[in-house]
């Protein structure tokens, strides 16, 4: 059986579903058939694709073909629109994401002030200590394509959502992390494993079934934000072609190796130097996201230490102060220092945009809604390490 015939549906691209299409013996066509029940119509299992013949439906589903649907288990709505998911897969782990109306107040991925203008459709940003937006990736353009032919037939609610501006969806690479930062709540669960591409593009197809909008009429960005580090699962993360962003929390190494461990392993003058070394296409910036801690990492002397280390980089910075949590030992910065750390960046000439915190109210501290049902649920311990990062 090839290695399609294992997989789930939900990650493939039209090759892969080529590839399982022709050795079930099945004509071409078929693999466009599933590409748009899967990305277009979002069914949520084999047996829903109604333009395959049952028979077919029923071979796939016998050689261990499942769509691989993410299934949303629980929801909460805050007071300014977010919606924190907790997301469940098909062996029981879960991984939170997270839906943000009109943005996360933060870039808009074109060196703009998110909902300024009118952006690119669907950029797609990264995670923890390496934030990103994703050009799109085949199933993620299929997404596109597909809700592009689906736009007829959208209801009103979905077309108040197309005038309102971009939203972001906050998705997750890993169930739990590795990388131990220590204003993260999603740090003390450990990593439990990666989440495969289709678990990562199953996210997204949930939140938009359950918001009721498609790309590319409803604008999306998406973010990799969630819990874990996309790079320590390269392989699936790489699906969605990312652009690069830079988790930087700290001015100095002595400051950064207190906040982010990993730093021992790969301190600032490696991060810089590979940072301008990186290539970057025309109008392309490299974005660094930098968590703002009270009294931590957020005085004058930090932002000129910043403005320092990325003097002449293309670049630009996104400031966010901490969503606090229980378990955590920082504190949320005022926001005069929050503004006078922007301001000190922009004098120095590097862009700096203040994401505007979001959904406080439900449990919106990455990692603290699974830390919460876990600990409800569960019998056991609710922090279980399971594995760290090799220092
Ligand atoms: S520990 Fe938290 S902030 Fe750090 S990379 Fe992991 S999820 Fe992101």
């Amino acid at each position: 059986m090839s290695k399609a015939l294992t997989s789930s549906l939900l990650g493939m691209d039209l090759g892969e579903f080529s590839v399982l299409v022709s050795e079930a013996g099945e004509p071409a066509y078929r693999a466009k058939q599933i590409m748009e029940a899967v990305y277009r119509h979002r069914v949520e299992s084999v047996d829903e694709i109604a333009t395959l013949p049952q028979v077919f439906r029923e071979r796939l589903e016998h050689t261990g073909v499942t769509l691989g649907a993410a299934r949303i288990e629980k929801k909460f709505g805050s007071v300014d629109g977010t919606v924190r998911y907790l997301i469940t897969f098909a062996d029981g782990q879960s991984v939170e994401t997270v839906w943000m109306p009109e943005g996360d107040g933060g870039e808009a991925g074109d060196g703009s002030e998110a909902g300024e203008t009118a952006e690119r459709l669907a950029d797609i940003p990264g995670p923890g200590t390496s934030g990103a937006k994703a050009e799109e990736s085949e199933p993620i353009a299929a997404l596109k394509r597909c809700a592009t032919q689906n736009l007829r037939s959208q209801d009103r609610h979905s077309q108040e959502h197309a005038s309102s501006g971009r939203s972001t969806i906050c998705i997750s690479s890993q169930v739990g992390c590795a990388v131990d930062c220590q204003f993260c709540l999603t740090a003390l669960l450990g990593v439990k494993r990666n989440l495969t591409a289709g678990e990562i593009v199953g996210q997204v197809c949930a939140v938009l079934k359950d918001q009721r909008v498609s790309p590319p009429e409803d604008r999306i960005n998406l973010v990799f934000m969630g819990m874990g580090e996309p790079f320590l699962n390269y392989e699936n993360f790489v699906t969605i072609r990312p652009k690069l962003a830079i988790s930087l929390n700290a001015s100095n190494d002595a400051l950064r190796t207190r906040l982010m461990p990993l730093n021992k392993k790969w301190n600032l003058d490696m991060l810089i130097a590979a940072a301008r070394e990186f290539p970057l296409r025309t109008r392309e910036w490299i974005t660094f996201e930098y968590v703002l801690l009270g009294g931590v990492n957020d005085a004058p002397e930090n932002a000129r230490e910043v403005a320092e280390l990325l003097r002449g980089m293309r670049c630009k910075v996104n400031l966010i102060a901490l969503n606090p949590g229980p378990g955590i030992d920082f504190t949320t910065p005022s926001a005069e220092r929050v503004t006078a750390f922007q301001n000190i960046l922009r004098g120095a000439g590097t862009p700096a945009f203040v994401r505007r915190p979001r959904g406080r109210d439900i449990y919106a501290a990455c990692g603290q809604l699974k830390r919460t049902v876990e600990a409800a649920t569960s019998p056991e311990p609710q922090v279980q390490s399971i594995s760290r990062v090799q220092q």
